[in-house]
């Protein structure tokens, strides 16, 4: 067993569902991204079970992992898309994804991102600003159709995660807090180019004690019932995503007793319910795969430098996060305690600290957790291609993205001559 569901040891040699991850890395090369169409599915399936037979919507936050073959995933088994830019409104098209099933966060939407989404009629868009408000208002106006709207608010509670992915604190940059989104409101009620049809909040992301969302929760509903006050009747409630994963030893919480205990505060009040997670759908069905290049050891510390790199995945040197790293095959030796760590040139260029790991040059380990802010926020920092990704769905295996080749990293510059 490794402890992450759809990646276990079997015989000694980690797999993906049903292929060997040492298969994967011959036949791609590393580092390579893996997916789990499974585990994406089982995600699916424990954040939706409860809201079987409700009026609900839950919109993949993209922007977590946002390859066509995830998103096409999520499509077939009934999902609406939460997107932060036009340009992930053009994957959703790309797959053939509902634009009636898109709403559009984020706090600086540009003119033209907004005038595309208007042009195909997306659900929703989430204002986070005053400005914003009238930018919809204008363009929408412009375009001679009514934009549909929701307020972001940001219902001043500590989702008590980590500073960088906190969002619905007083200081943070997003949405609105509540005596300002009841002025929006009222002012928005007033504009022929605008139709209210929600609110909305989002407090923050990897949050493993749910209490905050609660909160948050019960002051978007006091929220509504203000609104109510002044003749301004709401449609639906999006609570956003940030429900949090289980990378090491955390316990974190089970999407079906979350959503039970929002079921419950909503009580028998008749409105449509909306969510955005991201992580909680695709953190743990993906792994990333690296191979080991070198051990170097020293009398301070020890480094297993492995062919993965801070460009590819990101998180532990943006966030200090914590991924597992296990041996994709059991080498059963003695153990050396050691930081994993890429060939980028940057000290913060590191996969794993202080970890006791069996390995040797050349063998395969598995960065695991890597399904949500890992590729997405990959970059070609020291000029490395991007990694390849693959999905696989029980004994088969999928390219869902190419390796990058180094040639086509410099195509678009120019020597200035
Ligand atoms: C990032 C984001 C999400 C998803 O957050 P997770 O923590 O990945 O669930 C949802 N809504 C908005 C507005 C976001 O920016």
């Amino acid at each position: 067993m490794s402890g992450f569901r759809f990646f276990e040891y079997r015989s000694g040699s980690l797999h993906a569902e049903e292929v060997p991850l040492a298969r994967i890395a011959s036949e791609y090369g590393t580092p390579t991204y893996v997916y789990s169409r499974a585990a994406l599915t089982a995600a699916w399936r424990e954040f939706t079970q409860e809201l079987e037979g409700r009026d609900a919507l839950v919109c993949y936050a993209m922007k977590a992992n946002s390859n066509l073959a995830v998103l096409d995933t999520f499509a077939r088994l009934g999902a609406g898309f939460d997107i932060v830019s036009g340009g992930e409104l053009k994957r959703v098209l790309a797959i053939g994804g509902a634009p009636g099933k898109v709403i559009f966060s984020g706090v600086g939407k540009t003119e033209a991102d907004i005038a595309l989404a208007l042009a195909h009629g997306i659900l929703c868009f989430n204002l986070e600003s005053a400005p914003e408000l009238d930018r919809v208002a204008s363009v929408a106006a412009a375009c001679g159709v009514v934009a549909p709207i929701s307020i972001r608010v940001n219902p001043d509670v500590d989702a008590g995660t980590h500073p960088y992915i906190s969002t619905g604190l007083k200081e943070n940059k997003f949405g609105v807090d509540i005596p300002t989104a009841v002025e929006l409101y009222r002012r928005a009620a007033g504009m022929p180019a605008v139709r209210i049809v929600g609110v909305d909040c989002h407090i923050g992301s990897q949050l493993i004690d749910p209490a905050p969302l609660y909160e948050a929760q019960d002051r978007m509903l006091a929220l509504i019932d203000v609104l109510a006050g002044y003749g301004i009747s709401i449609s639906h409630l999006d609570l956003g995503g940030g429900l949090g994963i289980r990378y090491s030893d955390e316990s974190a919480p089970d999407p079906a007793a979350y959503m039970r205990e929002v079921l419950r505060r909503i009580g028998s009040r008749r409105l449509k319910l909306m969510f955005e997670p991201g992580r909680n759908l695709v953190g743990n069905a993906g792994v990333l795969l690296t191979r080991v290049e070198f051990v170097k050891t020293a009398p301070a510390r020890n480094f297993t430098v492995v062919d993965a790199a801070m460009n590819d995945l990101l998180r532990p040197s943006l966030y200090s996060a914590h991924h597992e790293i296990l041996p994709v095959r059991k080498l059963g030796g003695p153990a050396l305690i050691s930081d994993v760590v890429g060939p980028v040139c940057e000290s913060g260029d590191f996969l794993g600290k202080g970890r006791s790991l069996s390995t040797a040059p050349g063998e395969l380990l598995a960065v695991m957790s890597a399904g949500a802010y890992g590729m997405v926020m990959s970059s070609n920092y020291n000029t490395r291609p991007r990694a390849a990704e693959v999905m696989v769905d029980g004994d088969r295996c999928h390219l869902v993205r190419e390796r990058e080749k180094v040639e086509d990293l410099f195509a678009l510059e120019r020597i200035a001559c």
